[in-house]
């Protein structure tokens, strides 16, 4: 898209970040996908379409976001998924429905150039705009080496959500102890720092995603993978539109 170009400055590096970074760019280069991703993107659906009372919060299509500004590669706030995906993900929330509850989800399929933004993000030490909503207590020149920051992302494969609950009534998110994409210990599911009420609703969802279909994820209580997903091996990068 090019809006989002630098300016041409130079940040202060440490020489591991330097070399860090630079294994980070290849990587995202050596996973970057042909002209077969551009095909796949027709068989990928609109999540919205299939999943019932289904809450879209699409955050790196916008500024509300760890970086601040809207990511490349996201042209509209959709989620788009594998079919397989969605349906797992239409199943789970059919098993929330009696509770009166919905589900809102923030990202689902993610360009592997959106990735790749956030790894520029990272290098760049300038640049903390989201700092003191998402990252208040790290450092920003560790967040590669403590895994916030990954060369590559499961959720290219098109298979991966991250969502929470919401009540049906008035849209409101369910207490899940930490904001979405906080980068702290806290947002591990297992985390006991976190209120009572705030780790029964993350068993709440992380049980329904389970029945759905899908597996979470240790590490961050709104991440969760298809358990049988279709492109287990492949990283796509057609844009979100
Ligand atoms: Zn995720």
């Amino acid at each position: 898209m090019g809006k989002h170009s630098r300016p041409g400055r130079v940040p202060n590096y440490s020489p591991f970040a330097i070399r860090y970074s630079l294994i980070a760019t290849a990587l995202v280069a050596s996973f970057g996908v042909s002209a077969a991703g551009e095909m796949r993107s027709a068989q990928f659906v609109d999540a919205a379409t299939l999943v019932p009372g289904l809450i879209l919060d699409i955050r790196y299509a916008g500024a509300h976001n760890f970086v601040g500004r809207p990511i490349d590669g996201y042209e509209k706030p959709r989620c788009l998924l594998t079919p397989a995906a969605a349906a797992a993900l239409a199943n789970a929330a059919r098993d929330l429905a009696p509770r009166g509850l919905v589900l809102k989800v923030f990202d689902c399929y993610r360009p592997t150039r959106a990735v790749a933004d956030f790894v520029r993000w990272a290098r760049d030490l300038n640049d903390s705009a989201g700092k003191a909503e998402f990252y208040p207590q790290v450092d920003k020149r560790v967040l590669f080496w403590e895994g916030y920051i990954s060369p590559r992302s499961g959720h290219s494969r098109g298979s991966t959500v991250d969502l929470t609950l919401a009540r049906a009534a008035d849209g409101r998110e369910l207490d899940m102890g930490t904001p979405f994409d906080f980068f702290s210990p806290r947002s591990w599911p297992a985390d006991r720092s976190v209120s009572a009420e705030a780790r029964a609703n993350r068993v709440l969802l992380a049980d329904a995603m389970r029945r759905g279909g899908f597996r979470p994820y240790d590490k961050e209580w709104w991440h969760f993978t298809l358990r049988h997903e279709p492109f287990p091996d492949s990283y796509f990068d057609f844009p979100v539109r």
